[in-house]
């Protein structure tokens, strides 16, 4: 499974710690379970389904925010069948992609893995299918011994595009079976993204970041999200401070192109994505990337910038203005974030920030001629 001899720091992710016995955090700490529209499918974004084909993992990452389903595992989660949740997705036609999740969805058997993702494939109304994954890590022969399924999958690729979420925390993860298997999927034109949550001990250095982000650029997987570990019960000494995080991704940006570095630095949380964005010797600064409440999505807010502070509450949250939407204000506002979040922008394209009608229509003219 893993390339790296014992005890390295990816064993860190599978073994159980005697840090484990400080028994904090929580179990649920997106609030998933009040997401459910039926056993085994959430709806919590509008044009995104959830569903938790499975709670079984090829292995169990120490730091995983469902670990509520292997310590408690939830005895709906067992699907039997999809009939329910494909006819859910078929009427909910705001729903544009489907992700499937769990629980990894590859330790689902052939014929029920293709039992859910056929129906999926021939509802028109949406664009993809997801499949999140850390199988290429834990168990990569379910795809290398596997060909006749990778053929599934390309076929139904043709018909919808599925998107192949993997999940790497660290370069030590690409052993050859798993270098074949990701060969095998790219081979069958699916789309690789990479998921990875920022460990403490494991992967919090530039050394090991640039690695990963030269393997993933290497097997042709489009780097997507860096996580922040959730303060998920028990796992609390995984979490790497926000300021050191930022750092962090400051540093990557500066030893990696943009066309290689593709990650956002993510907090996910109960109101939804939260990206992080910057700092100041007071502030960090975030935007919600998607959020549980669409309105939101784009906005800008601040939480005071403490060196320890490894999460925040929304209650700590502190709203900027103006709170335009970022896809109209980014083309025209300045390119710092001291410019950014002053009162009045230098650049003279809003009178006054407390007056956001009268800005978000001249910020809509000028951005319409822009691309004009
Ligand atoms: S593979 Fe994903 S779902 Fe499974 S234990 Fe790890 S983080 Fe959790």
């Amino acid at each position: 499974m893993l390339k790296q001899k014992s005890p390295g720091a990816l064993y860190k992710i599978v073994l159980p710690t005697a840090e484990e016995a400080y028994d904090v955090g929580s179990l649920d700490v997106m609030d998933e379970e009040s997401d459910y529209k039926l056993p085994g499918l959430q709806h919590r974004y509008p044009d995104t389904a959830l569903i938790m084909a499975t709670d079984i993992c090829a292995g169990f990452c120490r730091y995983c925010f469902r670990k509520r389903k292997a310590v408690a595992p939830l005895n709906d989660d067992k699907i039997e069948n999809f009939d329910d949740i494909i006819d859910y997705i078929e009427r909910h036609t705001e729903i544009s992609n489907v992700l499937l999740s769990g629980g990894d969805p590859f330790t689902l058997g052939n014929n029920k893995l293709l039992s859910l993702l056929e129906p999926l494939a021939n509802i028109e109304h949406l664009n993809y299918i997801r499949i999140g994954t850390k199988i290429l890590a834990y168990l990569p022969q379910r795809i290398t011994e596997e060909p006749e399924f990778v053929e599934k999958l390309k076929e139904l690729n043709k018909k919808k595009l599925i998107k192949i979420i993997v999940h790497f925390d660290h370069d030590e993860e690409f052993s050859k079976e798993t270098t074949k298997a990701i060969e095998m999927l790219n081979n069958a034109g699916l789309t690789l993204y990479d998921q990875t949550v920022l460990l403490k001990g494991i992967n919090d250095d530039i050394v090991t970041m640039t690695n990963l982000l030269d393997q993933l650029t290497a097997h042709k997987i489009i780097p997507y999200y860096i996580f922040q570990a959730m303060p998920v019960k028990q796992s609390l000494h995984l979490q790497v401070s926000l300021l050191d995080a930022m750092s962090l991704m400051n540093e990557i940006s500066k030893t990696r192109s943009p066309l290689e570095n593709k990650f956002k630095f993510i907090i996910p949380n109960e109101l939804g994505k939260m990206e992080c964005i910057g700092f100041d010797d007071n502030y960090l600064y975030f935007k919600h990337h998607k959020s549980v409440d669409s309105l939101k999505t784009g906005e800008l807010f601040k939480v005071p910038c403490d060196k320890k502070r490894t999460w925040f509450s929304k209650e700590e949250i502190i709203y900027l203005k103006p709170s335009l939407n970022s896809s109209i204000y980014e083309p025209l506002c300045p390119t710092s974030l001291r410019e950014f979040t002053q009162e009045k922008p230098s650049n003279g394209v809003f009178d006054s920030v407390s007056n956001n009608k009268q800005n978000v229509t001249k910020a809509k003219q000028l951005h319409k001629r822009s691309a004009l």
